[in-house]
């Protein structure tokens, strides 16, 4: 569990970033997949509206607000209305401040108006695996029961797929993705994204099987300002199995870390400083998220 570890690698980090001389790095048509902002039930950075504004100043062209406990379709409506130009979507996860595995969550925020819904999140930080590890002793919501996926998740995939939503993985253990994915897709299920991917440690031989079934990985900054990660990890993960199978995001939106806009600019100086083309960098931050959220690629 590193993601307490301090500022000072944060800010040291950033610092790995910056742009080769001369060379100026643009954010236009860039999404942001994993936006954390406020109002929250933890301390956050920047509110939705300054997230959307700040994005809106750096020629971005979406965001997904990401929130643990609560729906976030209705806020990205709200904020659309105050910043035009930048699309904004919500979503869903599935802890238990929504009901865990409620497929009524998943139908309210496609029914909510706006129609800004587009991501379920399985559980995140009520995930077994996520509180195993942190040795949190609290009660989980499962998402495997006798070693197949647990039945409420039928309902939740058929109306994932019935809506083109995007489901991202959550907390899920390796493992459990694997098993998650083919029943998934096996209700129809597109888009599928394994949430800050290589954060749950899965093996080579694991991504590369998520890959092999079209599971898009992202890969979060956030996760290399808190040095759970290097940028030469990423560059490695994404030369392995191919750009075209990853997703780059901020996370950020924490008290005290670094502004969104700032740590993507990092993101892509610092892979590309590690030889990842710009080509690749396009796909990964542009391109691929856009195909998730049903945008023209
Ligand atoms: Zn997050």
């Amino acid at each position: 569990m590193k993601r307490w570890l301090g500022i000072g690698v944060t800010l040291s980090v950033m610092l790995v970033g910056a742009p080769a001389q001369g060379q100026t790095t643009s954010l236009v048509g860039v999404i942001d997949f994993h936006v954390h902002s406020g109002p929250d039930s933890r301390p956050r950075s920047v509110s939705d509206l300054e997230v959307a504004r700040i994005a809106k100043r750096a020629g971005m062209r979406g965001l997904v607000f990401k929130n643990h406990f609560t729906m976030t379709a209705d806020r990205a409506w709200l904020a659309m209305q105050e910043v035009s130009g930048v699309e904004i979507f919500g979503g869903v996860a599935l802890n238990h401040a929504v009901g865990g595995l409620n497929a009524e969550a998943v139908r309210q925020l496609v029914a909510f108006s706006g129609g800004r819904g587009k991501v379920v999140w399985l559980p995140t930080f009520d995930a077994e695996f996520w509180m195993t590890r942190a040795g949190d002793p609290g009660k989980f919501v499962p998402v495997m029961r006798d070693g197949r996926p647990d039945p409420a998740l039928g309902e939740i995939f058929d109306l994932i797929a019935q809506h083109d939503l995007v489901l991202a993985m959550g907390h899920s253990s390796p493992e459990e993705v694997l098993a998650l994915i083919p029943e998934a897709r096996r209700r129809g299920v597109r888009q599928i994204l394994v949430t800050h991917g290589l954060g749950q440690q899965p093996s080579t031989e694991q991504v590369a099987a998520m890959v092999a079934q079209d599971a898009i990985i992202e890969l979060v900054w956030l996760a290399v300002g808190n040095g759970e990660f290097t940028l030469a990890d990423y560059a490695a993960a994404i030369r392995e199995h191919g750009a075209g199978h990853f997703l780059l995001s901020s996370d950020l939106g924490q008290e005290m870390s670094p502004l969104h806009t700032d740590g993507l600019v990092a993101f892509m100086n610092g892979l590309r400083a590690e030889g990842i083309s710009d080509e690749d960098i396009d796909l990964m931050i542009r391109r691929n998220p856009a195909r998730l959220l049903g945008l023209d690629p």
